[in-house]
C-alpha cells in the first residue's frame, strides 16, 4: 500500500515532548547535553510552519533524560492521551532514545483498545546539529500521526516507535544502537511501515482494533518485578538473595538460546520456591530473535516443572510492562500467569 492510500488530509494532533536527545543542548559549563524546553526545539525546526497537521503541544516542565522516565510519568502521559483523546486524531511523543522501548511497551498495555496512533520518536543527535536525525524522525512522526484512510480510519491504530525512516510496533521494539541513526528495531516482528519517497505500509501486520468498543486508560503499575540473567557461573547465594525479597511479585528470567537454564539442582529449587510463594517466573530468551521452547531440551523441561511461563518471543522491555501492568490489576498470581500467555496486544507470537 502507498501514501495513495494514507489519507494525509488536515487533522489535530497532540505533540507530547518528554525531553530527550532530540531538545538538547549543551551545558556552557559541563559540556554535557542536557533537555531544553520546546521554544529550543521549535526555534531549530523552520519545517513545523509548513506542516499540514494541525498540531498542538503539552510539554513536561522541565523536560527529562529518558533515564528518569518513571511510572508516574507513565500515568501522566496516558492521562494526557485520555484526556485529549476525542480531540486528537493521533499522537506523537517525543521522549529519550535510552528508555523508549520501555515506554511504548508500558504504554500499549495501559492504553487498552486503543484506536488511535501514538508515535513515539526523538534522535541520537539533538535538533540543533547540522547533521540531525530529529528533523525527519519528528516531522514524519507527525504525517503518521495523522495517517489516515478514504474509511476514516487510521493506519496505524497503535503504540508505534518511529526512527530512521521504520515504523515498529511499540512492544516489539528494543534500542539496538547507542549512536547509529537506525537506533531501534523489532527482532520478532516485521516493520509496520519504511517510510522512503513514499510511505509503504504493511497492513497485515497492524493491529485491527474494535472500533465500537471505547479506549480503556490504566493508570497503576506495579513495579515489584526483577530482571535476571542467568550467566554460566551464576551463584546461588546471590540469587536467593534476590528471589526471596519479600516485596517481589514478578521475576523476568532471560535464560540461553530457546529458553534454557544451568541443570544445577539449586535453580530448579530457588525458582520452584518463588513460584509457590506466588511469584510469577517469565522465561524469555537473551538471544535478540527467536521464541522460547520450554521443553525442547532437558534444561528447559525442568524449568517449565518449576512452574515457570513461557514469555515465548517478547523483548525483555514488553515482558517486565506487562508484568507491572497486571500486578497492579490482578492480585491472583494464576490470572496473571494466563495473561502473561496470553497476546494482549500484538507483544508476543505465540
Ligand atoms: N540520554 C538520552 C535520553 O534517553 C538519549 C537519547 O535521547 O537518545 O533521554
Amino acid at each position: 500500500m502507498n501514501n495513495d492510500n494514507a489519507n494525509l488530509r488536515q487533522h489535530k494532533v497532540l505533540l507530547i515532548y518528554t525531553g530527550g536527545t532530540i531538545g538538547m543542548g549543551r551545558n556552557p559549563q559541563t559540556g554535557a547535553l542536557e533537555p531544553l524546553n520546546f521554544e529550543h526545539l521549535i526555534a531549530n525546526l523552520p519545517e513545523y510552519a509548513y506542516l499540514k497537521t494541525d498540531v498542538d503541544v503539552y510539554q513536561f516542565t522541565p523536560p527529562i533524560d529518558s533515564s528518569d522516565i518513571s511510572l508516574r510519568r507513565w500515568a501522566q502521559i496516558v492521562r494526557i492521551i485520555a484526556d485529549g483523546y476525542d480531540r486528537y486524531d493521533g499522537f506523537v511523543i517525543l521522549h529519550g532514545t535510552d528508555t523508549m522501548a520501555y515506554t511504548a511497551s508500558a504504554l500499549s498495555f495501559m492504553l487498552e483498545n486503543l484506536t488511535k496512533p501514538v508515535i513515539l520518536t526523538g534522535s541520537q543527535l539533538p535538533i540543533g546539529q547540522l547533521r540531525t536525525d530529529g528533523k525527519e524522525n519528528l516531522v514524519t512522526s507527525i504525517e503518521l500521526a495523522s495517517a489516515y484512510n478514504d474509511n476514516g480510519r487510521p493506519m496505524v491504530p497503535e503504540v508505534c516507535i518511529f526512527f530512521g525512516g521504520r515504523l515498529l510496533r511499540g512492544n516489539r521494539s528494543t534500542k539496538e544502537s547507542a549512536d547509529g541513526f537506525n537506533a531501534f528495531n523489532t527482532f520478532n516482528y516485521p516493520h509496520l511501515c519504511e517510510a522512503g519517497v513514499e510511505f509503504q505500509f504493511n497492513p497485515h501486520f497492524i493491529l485491527k482494533p474494535d472500533y465500537s468498543r471505547p479506549m480503556i486508560p490504566h493508570y497503576a503499575m506495579d513495579p515489584n518485578v526483577v530482571v535476571f540473567s542467568l550467566f554460566p557461573g551464576i551463584q546461588q547465594n546471590i540469587v536467593r538473595h534476590v528471589l526471596e525479597a519479600p516485596e517481589l511479585r514478578g521475576i523476568v528470567m532471560r535464560s540461553f538460546g530457546s529458553g534454557n537454564a544451568p541443570q544445577k539442582p539449586w535453580i530448579r529449587q530457588l525458582l520452584m520456591d518463588a513460584t509457590k510463594r506466588g511469584v510469577t517466573v517469565v522465561n524469555i530468551t537473551q538471544c535478540v530473535a527467536g521464541n522460547v521452547k520450554m521443553g525442547r531440551y532437558e534444561a528447559s523441561y525442568q524449568l517449565k516443572d518449576a512452574g515457570i511461563v513461557s514469555g515465548y518471543d517478547s523483548t525483555v522491555e514488553s515482558a517486565v510492562t506487562k508484568l507491572m501492568f497486571l500486578q497492579a490489576r490482578y492480585s491472583d498470581c494464576h490470572t496473571i500467569r494466563n495473561l502473561m500467555n496470553t497476546n494482549l496486544c500484538g507483544e508476543i507470537t505465540k
